[in-house]
């Protein structure tokens, strides 16, 4: 068995510990004769492993006892809809800032069902800077404030939490949590597909301050009513059972490895060793202002689009896959989450600067 390193933006790179114990697990989970996956959502030994995921989880973050944490369906798309839906609370409008495709997705599907104010945008710096907070133009009435702390495939990432005071506030954090320690309490609701650094697609974590609940619109499909699944513990329907697991299993492995703390210093390190190599070559190059770097997700273009083809077969045959940028923005995109082992850096990087020598 060959395994590469993938560089997937998501559903993206697992780590093999949490694969192999999936593995030796599969067809009997802890002596159940059961695979996880044809356990009943609602028997001892499934709600066992949910329980020790959601305390995981609430441990790596220090999640106060005020949040709920919901494991749903849906994706981080659903949370688009489910955030108005929950949050409008019989207000007008809600901000929300624009620093990307995923923060305009939001926008759009939140139009559907409340007032936007955008509040500010970097349109004007094609998405590759933060707008500076002094400029924003928030609504001290918005009954939310809406941004995307990592935009995946622009690579921009706020490295600071911004301050809206008595106005909850609404993250995206598909592909930014777990990559460090946060401060849960700066926040209303905290929404994150899982595919990138919490599991494999299908699953949906919802972190969610207790009194913005229970106050739906009526147009709300009870599966996203944030009061319904807490109520339920997250089973108002079949839950996503072992994604669930699955993603159990990496909460695990991150608290083994010494908790966010740790992998934030390891994913800092891996990120600046990429960026200082694209910074010091004038073949590659990564156009996002520098602080506001993604930690995440490293685009690249090379200095001639025509050797784009060629990179991305020679990087293939090395191992190093799923480097092709987002069909939107063209390039390179190394997707360098979690899971992806330091290894795998240094070996793309290893594989960039003998690419350069050849071509440049
Ligand atoms: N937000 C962000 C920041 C994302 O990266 C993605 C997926 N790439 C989404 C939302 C959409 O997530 P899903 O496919 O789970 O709906």
């Amino acid at each position: 068995m060959t395994r590469v390193f993938n560089f997937s933006a998501g559903p993206a790179a697992l780590p093999e510990p949490v694969l192999e114990c999936a593995r030796d697990e599969m067809l009997d989970w802890q002596g159940s004769g059961l695979s996880v996956m044809e356990m009943s959502h609602r028997g001892k030994a499934f709600v066992s492993i949910a329980e020790k995921a959601e305390q995981d989880l609430r441990d790596l973050l220090a999640v106060p006892n005020n949040y709920k944490i919901l494991f749903l369906q849906g994706g981080a798309s659903g949370q688009f809809a489910a955030v108005p839906m929950n949050l409008m609370r019989g207000k007008t409008s809600a901000d929300y800032i624009n620093t990307g495709a995923w923060s305009k997705k939001a926008i759009a599907e939140a139009k559907k069902y409340a007032e936007v104010n955008v509040a500010a945008s970097s349109a004007d710096d094609q998405f590759m800077s933060i707008p500076d907070p002094a400029s924003w133009q928030c609504d001290p009435n918005a009954a939310y404030l809406h941004y995307t702390p990592n935009e995946t495939i622009g690579g921009v990432e706020f490295h600071f939490v911004p301050e809206t005071g008595d106005v909850p506030l609404v993250a995206d954090m598909s592909s930014t949590l777990l990559s460090r320690p946060i401060d849960v309490s700066r926040f209303g609701v905290i929404y994150a597909g899982a595919q990138k650094n919490i599991g494999p697609a299908g699953l949906t974590i919802v972190i969610v301050r207790e009194d913005l609940m229970g106050q739906p619109m009526d147009c709300l499909p009870s599966i996203l009513d944030y009061q319904v699944q807490a109520d339920a513990d997250s089973m108002s329907n079949t839950p996503p059972t072992y994604a669930w697991y699955l993603a159990g299993l990496v909460f695990a492995w991150l608290k083994d490895l010494g908790g966010l703390a740790a992998m934030a210093e390891i994913n800092q390190r891996k990120a600046d060793k990429l960026y200082r190599v694209i910074d010091n070559s004038a073949f590659y190059n990564n156009p996002v202002a520098k602080d506001a770097r993604s930690w995440m997700n490293v685009p690249f273009t090379l200095a001639d689009a025509e050797l784009d083809a060629l990179f991305l077969k020679e990087a293939t045959q090395a191992g190093l896959m799923t480097l092709k940028g987002h069909r939107s923005v063209g390039g390179m995109r190394a997707s360098i989450y979690n899971a992806m082992p330091e290894a795998g850096v240094d070996a793309l990087i290893d594989f960039m600067v003998d690419f350069e020598q050849r071509k440049a």
